[in-house]
């Protein structure tokens, strides 16, 4: 399956892989990738950066929400062939590296596997490469404060839950957030449609992943680019509401 390149804004795609999102924020040449994909998206992955105009040497950094294998598939492959940075919130930094794994595991997802669209999501996870591991050598903690010097100067902001370092990106001046696994818009084993959380057996801790939203809708803006799910067009603040009125 080709990935699917969607201009939100000027610089700014979303990008749909196998179930996964990753989004490019593009200035002249040069671009900062968030997200990856899982491993068996990187021929879509390097098609993306082919179709807006970029290519893999011009990928000034990578920026990872969190460390899941949907997420973190190529970082280390950019980081290793291109020499590309890979930064992350200084508290999901181990969690690239492998020391420890926040992650759904097999188990979890047995006893899960009743829940409609679970098994058929598993089966489709493991043919993507959604079960390796693929630690990043040396990722690396955010190298400044506040809005990164990058194409679209994102905004890291820390949203805990999901998994301990997790973060958004907010592009404030487009009004955009790019909301990773803090609040998705659909998901495969989802039959809810709009803003939601993942279900539960997805998070580390879900009582912070809830906590989590209030940070996600204090942020300025009216786009949702989600980790998983389409676009979302209307106020972040109302989109983490229902996310929330969904889960309790
Ligand atoms: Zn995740
Ligand atoms: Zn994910």
């Amino acid at each position: 399956m080709r990935a699917e390149v969607r201009q939100v804004a000027d610089g700014t795609y979303l990008v749909h892989g196998h179930n996964t999102n990753w989004v490019i924020l593009k200035d002249g040449d040069a671009v900062t990738l968030v997200d990856t994909g899982y491993p068996g998206d990187r021929s879509g992955l390097l098609e993306s950066l082919a179709e807006v105009g970029s290519s893999p040497d011009a990928v000034a950094a990578v920026l990872i929400t969190h460390a899941h294998n949907d997420h973190l598939g190529s970082a280390e492959y950019l980081r290793a062939a291109h020499g590309t940075p890979v930064y992350l919130h200084p508290a999901e930094v181990p969690h690239a590296r492998r020391d420890f794994l926040q992650q759904a595991t097999i188990a979890d997802v047995v006893r899960n596997a009743w829940r409609p669209g679970v098994l058929p999501w598993a089966v489709h996870v493991i043919r993507v490469g959604g079960t390796e591991q693929h630690p990043v050598t040396s990722p690396e903690p955010f190298p400044t404060e506040g809005a990164l010097d990058l194409p679209g100067r994102p905004v890291p902001v820390h949203t805990p839950g999901h998994t301990d370092g997790h973060c958004v990106y907010h592009l404030p001046d487009a009004g955009i957030v790019i909301s990773g696994d803090a609040l998705v818009s659909g998901h495969a084993t989802s039959r809810l449609k709009g803003p939601q959380l993942l279900p539960d057996f997805f998070h580390h801790d879900r009582a912070r992943t809830l906590a989590s939203l209030d940070v996600v809708g204090a942020l300025d803006g009216d786009t949702l680019l989600p980790g998983h799910g389409p676009l979302h067009h209307g106020s972040v603040r109302a989109a983490a509401e229902q996310a929330r009125e969904r889960a309790s």
